[in-house]
């Protein structure tokens, strides 16, 4: 409704909305609203009254008004405020984020709500991806709510939980022995014979506008005025460029309190971290990272088609590109459900990481409010749970004495 125009990110390259679009030069497009209109259109206050769900940032979406959105309840997600890991890491004020509550246990739903409801708007009816883990089974569950058809690419290592529930939902999985980007050739190879729509982040421009109301709910939980800073798990970097682009619009609309962007961190593993490469390199682009090797699938991601774009939302927000590591996920993993009952994907356990790195560098102040993205559910990584080996105990015969260590 409010949608004028797309924009390539790369030169500026206008398109005409209302028409299927994919990428320009291979480069992703920004979607540009009309934002004076909706500024007197929609007051922040009006918000107050619509459901808690994606859909009440509705004038700043692209699905026209009047057609009826794909939706599984996208619920805004908990912004829990996290005091004794807090006082652990050295910090006065965190809160994490938990997208773990979106339909299928992470982010990608928002995403694929998004780019799946425009999909069926534009008629299109087989819609295919390359995942390294959930956004295989986001797109499988979007397409059977939508009554599409889903083609899903993954490299045969993927979590076991993300094939089978893109399986469950009636989707065609295919494993392929390779990495991510090998997957996104396939789809991509195959649009002409297959002829499916390449639903790939950052390849169609409305995954993105799904992920930029992570922005927009952040703000408006924090009244208009947003936290000093943001640790997100990037791999394609659709959340934080979202993101980042939702302040834009926020401020441009007058609806922003504070009076600087909250400086992004971009946190990579150290066995994938192409982003943080071409940062410290002062590159726009990044080069690919060869062998990528990260338990935290949704950062095995050697090479992303947005990385320009990465790397200009994380200068220009004043950010850094931090590498956690590898060897820490299980440790973060226990110690945040542990500390604050809060069970974290391993993608966002190396966002602990970098923030105790950056915390111990002193590039991150105790004083400063710090936002963690909890991306996805720490139950969908069944390879990464504590291993239970635990005695069975007798019901006759229990020794209460040994069943609580003395002193607590
Ligand atoms: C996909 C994914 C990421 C990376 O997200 P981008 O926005 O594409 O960088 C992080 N965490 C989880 C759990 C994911 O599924």
């Amino acid at each position: 409704m409010y949608v004028t125009h797309l924009e390539s990110a790369l030169d500026g390259t206008r398109f005409e909305a209302g028409r299927v679009h994919t990428t320009h030069q291979g480069r992703p497009l920004w979607v540009r609203y009309d934002l004076s209109a909706i500024g007197k259109a929609l007051r922040p206050q009006d918000l107050a009254a619509r459901p808690p769900n994606l859909w009440r940032y509705r004038e700043l979406l692209p699905l026209p008004g009047g057609i009826e959105p794909v939706t599984l309840g996208e619920g805004m997600t908990p912004l829990l405020r996290c005091d004794r890991l807090a006082a652990r890491l050295g910090l006065e004020q965190l809160w994490i984020k938990d997208e773990s509550h979106l339909p299928t246990g992470s982010f990608k739903a928002r995403g694929m709500a998004m780019a799946v409801s425009m999909a069926r708007h534009f008629g299109l009816r087989r819609l295919a991806v390359p995942s390294a883990g959930n956004a295989g089974g986001a797109l499988a569950a979007y397409a059977a709510r939508a009554g599409l058809q889903a083609f899903v690419f993954m490299p045969a290592d993927t979590p076991h939980i993300n094939v089978q529930e893109a399986l469950l939902a009636g989707a065609r999985v295919f494993l392929v022995d390779g990495v991510i980007t090998d997957c996104g050739r396939i789809v991509r190879e195959g649009v002409e014979q297959a002829g499916w729509f390449d639903l790939s982040t950052l390849r169609e421009p409305y995954r993105l506008e799904g992920k930029k109301t992570m922005g927009l709910e952040l703000a408006e939980q924090f009244a208009w005025s947003l936290p000093d800073v943001i640790f997100y798990p990037t791999g394609g970097g659709t959340g934080l460029v979202g993101m980042v682009k939702a302040f834009e619009e926020l401020r441009q609309l007058g609806w922003l309190r504070s009076e600087n962007l909250p400086r992004m961190i971009v946190c990579q593993s150290d066995g994938c971290a192409p982003i943080v490469r071409a940062f410290q390199r002062g590159e726009r682009f990044a080069e690919p990272f060869p062998d990528p090797k990260t338990e935290a699938s949704g950062l095995r991601v050697p090479a992303a088609v947005g990385d320009f774009m990465i790397l200009d939302a994380v200068r220009k927000t004043n950010g850094l590109a931090v590498a956690g590591r590898e060897q820490s996920i299980r440790r973060w993993m226990n110690e945040v459900a542990s500390c604050e009952g809060i069970p974290i994907c391993p993608e966002t356990a190396i966002c602990f990481d970098c923030l105790a790195q950056l915390r111990q560098a002193g590039q991150l102040k105790g004083h400063e409010s710090v936002v963690v993205f909890n991306t996805g559910a720490a139950q969908k990584y069944v390879e990464l749970l504590p291993e239970a080996s635990l005695p069975v105990l007798r019901p006759s015969q229990v020794d209460y004495a040994a069943l609580v260590p003395s002193g607590r």
